[in-house]
């Protein structure tokens, strides 16, 4: 393999490459049809995607962003209302409940699984907090039944950022399994295009078990419109198109092999860096299936940049997720008290994440293995 060769975090050609004329008749058949916008596919996907995850209701919106607004538009909060999300996360789950005038308080992640803890969620509650917001992290879910016990305990609502996640089982210690974004109140998620179940443009959605609350996200998602042109609150537009739906049903049936491929692809990276002092592999936590949305390593933080740049110039993709707590973002100064979190601080620091998807084989893990571990013998 040259060492030139572009090899990019993900290979969403290849992966359309094996499905193609399934998609290109699903998406001929929709323009066909011309019912581009609440076309039945919409409908069929929704339903299809509530069976598979095991929850009432699935409302399809514009993107995963809409869908963390409208889940929390559909909550009765009020503005300056406390909303708990993780400080290392993608910046839509805090800017969502800023940008509808409630307050977002920023926890702590376990430098472990990266993800929200009932401890850190405990040591940023106060008595204004009303909601709080789960992100199960690069493919894998919070350990959420002592978060939802301290949730049920102060009486907050949950909302799911399962973005990264969707695919991933949590067990709780009765030997229930659930879905993430099915535990909480209301589940969002995005189909952009990278993530583990993508469309091929932008796409989201709400998941939910309470058939007020998914009445309600649909009335808000559509100009708080429930009888045509007839308006009983300020809503919003946010649809799942016909075609992005159709895609979805095309792809839905293979997510499973998708996520099984991502996880065979991040067990070989693992047998490769596990014996090695500088690297740490993604930890993963006995309660939650990993579907590796992102495989993100730890390394030292004075060789992290460094490693960047080595993977970076033999034409590996690479990428920080993520370079920035979000309180240190210009867009949160008028939150950002000095207060930092010595975890979220830390992981900031030292993670980069791998390319990972659906079209890995052992050459190429192999490939890009040997190149991490080339630049930790050359020091
Ligand atoms: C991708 C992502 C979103 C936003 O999804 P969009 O469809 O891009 O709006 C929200 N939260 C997390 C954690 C994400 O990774």
């Amino acid at each position: 393999m040259s060492t030139t060769q572009h090899i990019p975090m993900v290979d969403l050609l290849g992966q359309y490459q094996r499905i193609k004329d399934q998609i290109d008749r699903a998406i001929l058949d929709t323009v066909a049809t011309t019912a581009f916008i609440r076309g039945p596919q919409v409908r069929a996907f929704e339903q299809e995607l509530a069976q598979y995850l095991g929850v009432r209701h699935v409302i399809g919106v514009g993107n995963g962003t809409d869908a963390l607004q409208l889940a929390l538009m559909a909550l009765d909060l009020a503005p300056g209302d406390e909303v708990v999300v993780p400080a290392f996360t993608f910046i839509a789950t805090a800017e969502v409940v800023a940008l509808l005038g409630l307050k977002p308080v920023m926890a702590d992640v376990d430098p472990h699984t990266f993800n929200l803890t009932a401890e850190t969620i405990e040591a940023a509650r106060s008595p204004r907090t009303r909601a709080i917001m789960p992100v199960h992290l690069f493919g894998q879910s919070c350990d959420m039944a002592p978060i939802l016990e301290l949730a049920q305990a102060h009486g907050w609502y949950v909302v799911e950022d399962n973005a990264q996640a969707i695919g991933a089982t949590y067990t709780f210690p009765d030997g229930t399994q659930k879905k993430t974004g099915t535990m909480g109140h209301i589940g969002c998620t995005s189909f952009f295009p990278s993530k583990n179940l993508g469309c091929y443009g932008d796409g989201g959605a709400c998941f939910t078990d309470d058939d007020v609350l998914a009445e309600r996200i649909r009335i808000l998602a559509n100009h708080g419109m429930k009888r045509r042109y007839y308006h009983d609150e300020i809503g919003i537009n946010s649809r799942l198109d016909s075609i992005q739906a159709a895609i979805l049903r095309v792809k839905l049936p293979h997510l499973d092999d998708y996520n099984a491929a991502r996880r065979r692809a991040a067990d070989g990276y693992d047998a490769f860096f596990s014996e090695r002092a500088e690297i740490q592999c993604p930890q993963r936590h006995p309660a939650s299936t990993h579907v590796f949305h992102q495989y993100t390593l730890k390394v030292p933080p004075t060789r992290r940049d460094g490693l960047l740049e080595h993977l970076r110039h033999r034409g590996i993709g690479c990428n920080v997720y993520y370079p920035v707590p979000l309180y240190r973002q210009q867009a949160f100064a008028k939150w950002f008290d000095g207060q930092t979190l010595p975890a979220t601080e830390e992981l900031s620091k030292s993670v980069i994440s791998l390319p990972i998807h659906t079209e890995m084989d052992e050459a190429l893990v192999h490939h890009i293995a040997d190149a991490v571990c080339a630049f930790f013998d050359q020091a």
